[in-house]
């Protein structure tokens, strides 16, 4: 979601993880779109960069990530090299060139700390288990240490990553690619969560796939679990079923790079797939494909 933001051009709030035990980006979600421009504006006077209450006890920089924590953070943790190491990977599935640009990560030790610090500088938000925000100065990650804190760095830190050499990426694409990564390199974005999500819903009649529906997806706020379920299958299958097609994946998000305003996936998904009948029944098979397995 970009919205303007008092003076400066974006502030870019993702539609990340949320409180949702066990079932990922679902339950916390906003239920009404999350109003933009208020949002943007409480986010701007609330002054967050210069925050006394941001963690700064131990700061370490990892490649491109300049980590700040309330607590001490080897440069050899583990979590902190699986994060460096999947700078190469999002660059490398998607094409994409490597950036210096410092993407800031917050650790907060606990959750009162973090749920405290949300609450005062970014007051409006939605609930979310950890958050991604992009100014014109600055990428930043907020999270609390916790369980799932390697799944949800991941998955936030994989949007600072796109976001610091394509920073107009579609919501949804932003949303699936995160999705994809946010998994340990082992799984090679399988998502077994949302295969049988999307499986049940499809068995039901529920649902259908749909590339306009997720393209037309303006604010964080609007995407419910089927849409992060949906974005993470388009980029799971663009980029595991043909060359042909993770080309189409990687040439579009060049020249989304080159110019926001770009034809959009769709249109050359249904040029290449013989239109976007035959290409939604690819997905789906794609689908049933991996639940089969
Ligand atoms: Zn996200």
């Amino acid at each position: 979601m970009e919205i303007p933001l008092s003076g400066r051009p974006l502030l870019h709030v993702a539609a990340c993880a949320v409180l949702a035990a066990g079932c990922a980006h679902l339950a916390a979600v906003a239920p009404e779109p999350i109003a933009g421009a208020p949002l943007a504006r409480a986010a701007a006077t609330a002054g967050w960069p210069d925050a006394p209450e941001l963690p700064n006890r131990a700061e370490v920089t990892a490649g491109q990530l300049m980590i700040h924590a309330d607590f001490p953070l080897a440069e050899q943790h583990r979590m902190v090299r699986d994060l460096e190491t999947l700078r190469g990977d999002v660059s490398q599935r998607l094409g994409l060139p490597i950036s210096d640009e410092p993407v800031h990560l917050y650790l907060f030790e606990n959750q009162e700390r973090y749920d405290r610090f949300t609450g005062r500088y970014f007051p409006g938000f939605p609930v979310r288990r950890a958050f991604f925000i992009e100014t014109d100065t600055r990428l930043a990650v907020f999270a609390p240490w916790q369980d799932r804190i390697a799944e949800d760095l991941r998955h936030e830190t994989t949007h600072g990553y796109v976001h610091a050499v394509v920073p107009g990426v579609p919501l949804w694409l932003d949303e699936g690619i995160a999705e994809y990564f946010e998994l340990p390199r082992v799984a090679q974005g399988r998502h077994a969560d949302h295969v049988a999500h999307l499986t049940g819903r499809l068995i039901e009649g529920t649902w259908r796939i749909d590339i306009d529906r997720l393209e037309s997806l303006r604010l964080a706020g609007e995407l419910s679990q089927d849409h992060y379920a949906e974005a993470w299958c388009w980029v799971h299958w663009l980029l595991h079923t043909t060359p042909e097609r993770r080309k189409i994946l990687q040439e579009y998000l060049a020249d989304v790079r080159r110019d926001e305003k770009t034809a959009p996936l769709s249109a050359r998904l249904a040029h290449a797939e013989g239109g976007l009948v035959a290409c939604h029944a690819a997905v789906r098979a794609h689908v049933e494909s991996l639940a089969a397995r």
